[in-house]
């Protein structure tokens, strides 16, 4: 790798602000699509680089995501699927007497039908290789709960009828549970043009640290964290309807 970055000392981390350490990540999420979308081999200080950007973005994300949780009085299934399927999507329906996502459903009406749906995942394989010291045991993640009873039957779908106030908190739930996902996705999409001009072919001859720069000098990375502040924005915004 590149940069002065490998000479941070643990202390340094704490103070990486986020639009850093968001950067970082995206730079991480390169490194493992050009790795063939799996955990690259990393020394023990690169990984340890990787996986304090990746849980100061996470902590920002999960903070706002359990609070919209707490607020939210949702019954345990509909709770499971927001966190197990990947695709979200809400169409308007006919009103109809209950909501079926949370705890007040008799004095709820629904107004639309969400749809979620997808091929469930670990949140664990977006997360960077960690070295055991930092394998704080509040990291030791429930995630691995959201695939379990998946035997790899892949996709199905689970549907809820539910009132205006559910389907919005819902949505921004989801699309910050399954931020990591997503991100992973639009980096993917903008590596394709470098990855077709510098040749497919022999994709071992790639260089992470060019596509990363090539991301910064097309802007993309500035505009995905633009895209991430504005949901933390709305999700926050979210609390308050
Ligand atoms: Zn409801």
């Amino acid at each position: 790798m590149r940069g002065g970055a490998m000479a941070l000392m643990p202390e340094e981390f704490s103070q990486l602000d986020l639009p850093t350490s968001f950067k970082i990540y995206v730079q991480y999420l390169v490194y493992w699509i050009a790795n063939d979308r799996s955990k690259p081999e990393l020394s023990h200080d690169n990984a340890r680089y990787f996986y304090l950007a990746y849980i100061a973005v996470a902590r920002v994300i999960d903070s706002i995501e359990q609070s919209l949780v707490a607020s939210s009085a949702w019954v345990d299934g509909f709770r499971v699927d927001l966190n197990r399927f990947p695709e979200y999507s809400a169409t308007g329906i006919a009103s109809v007497p209950g909501c079926e996502a949370c705890h007040f459903r008799q004095n709820r009406t629904a107004t639309f039908c969400v749809t979620l749906s997808g091929t469930p995942y670990s949140r664990l394989e977006l997360a960077p290789p960690r070295s055991v010291e930092y394998l704080a045991s509040s990291e030791a993640d429930c995630d691995t709960a959201d695939v379990a009873g998946d035997d790899g039957a892949g996709s199905m779908t689970a549907m809820y009828k539910v009132g205006r106030t559910c389907k919005q908190r819902s949505e921004l739930c989801h699309e910050l549970h399954h931020y990591f996902y997503h991100l992973a996705h639009y980096v993917d999409i903008a590596l394709l043009p470098a990855l077709s001009k510098e040749g497919a072919n022999d994709q071992s001859d790639l260089n992470p640290d060019d596509l990363v720069s090539t991301l910064e000098e097309e802007g993309v990375i500035d505009r995905l964290f633009h895209d991430f502040k504005s949901l933390l924005t709305r999700a926050k915004a979210g609390f308050t309807t």
